[in-house]
């Protein structure tokens, strides 16, 4: 399996960290876990063709995990689609979809493009197959079972979040934690992979002046407990992601972060405190991700 981290930021604007959105190829079939802002697009740069994505899993329905959503699917139906991907996610995931595409604010576009004769062919692609998920199995085909465990991130009576685990005919796993706080479901369902790839959202530092500016709790999991779960959880490697933009160089964007943390900190170095609490816990094989990163596992 060849993993591809097409999106390794969260979710501010980020020019050097797309959103969250993760490729996975199990001989020679691609898979996406989330489909973040420039998911579509970064496959194409990493000689990846975005029409043969057979699922996408979205582990939550936050913005950062969802937004290319509507544009992977109108652009691969333009670019010849043929059959559609099988679309999985928490509760809720078919009105996302229905409002995303040809019943909600793509209406228009979409009844503009039909008219011509070859968007009419793959039109199906545009009305994909949905699974709203409960934790277990959640998806299965020749090469591939997915299953999934309820994380801890957004109150679920809002909307439920996933880690989701793919195991694959060839013996490998690869495990996707999603956005959480620390979680033990999340250990369990890690338990002996091959890869964990977990998020990481924010160094000590900003953890420690978010909650001395009284600015309410993470629901993010911090390099420390990045470490004990990746030592837990018995997995071979682990890939910290979903870096909350502490280490830009980008003006703008330093400013918009002077909210979390304090802007002098913020910076590339940044991740030598990252590296560092990692460690602590965790001795095995750790990448620290960067988007058009690949690992083969
Ligand atoms: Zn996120
Ligand atoms: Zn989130």
């Amino acid at each position: 399996m060849r993993v591809l981290m097409l999106g390794t930021g969260a979710a501010l604007i980020d020019p050097d960290r797309n959103h969250s959105s993760i490729l996975l190829t199990v001989r020679g079939e691609n898979y996406l876990f989330d489909c973040g802002h420039n998911a579509t697009r970064q496959m194409v740069a990493n000689g990846v063709d975005p029409t043969t994505v057979k699922a996408i899993f979205l582990s939550h329905l936050h913005f950062d995990h969802i937004a290319d959503f509507s544009y992977h699917m109108i652009s691969t139906w333009m670019a010849g689609r043929q059959a559609p991907p099988t679309v999985v996610g928490p509760r809720d995931t078919q009105e996302f979809v229905d409002h995303s595409l040809i019943d909600g604010a793509y209406a228009k576009d979409i009844e503009a493009r039909v008219q011509y004769r070859q968007r009419q062919d793959n039109y199906d692609v545009l009305r994909p197959p949905v699974i709203e998920a409960e934790p277990g199995l959640v998806y299965e085909d020749d090469l591939v079972r997915v299953t999934a465990c309820h994380v801890e991130h957004i109150p679920e009576e809002i909307s439920p979040c996933f880690g989701l685990r793919m195991d694959t005919a060839d013996g490998e796993s690869v495990v996707f934690s999603g956005d959480t706080a620390p979680c033990d479901r999340l250990v369990d369902l890690a338990q002996d992979c091959d890869l964990l790839i977990h998020e990481c959202t924010f160094p000590q530092t900003a953890i420690d002046f978010r909650s001395k500016a009284g600015i309410g709790t993470w629901a993010h999991t911090s390099p420390l407990e990045f470490g004990r779960i990746a030592a837990e959880s018995g997995t071979k490697a682990a890939v910290a992601t979903h870096f909350g933009h502490f280490d830009t160089c980008n003006p703008v964007l330093r400013k918009l972060m002077a909210k979390h943390m304090p802007v002098e900190m913020v910076g590339p170095e940044m991740m030598e405190e990252v590296l560092g609490d990692i460690r602590r816990n965790y001795r095995k094989t750790l990448y620290l991700a960067k988007d058009g990163m690949r690992i083969d596992v």
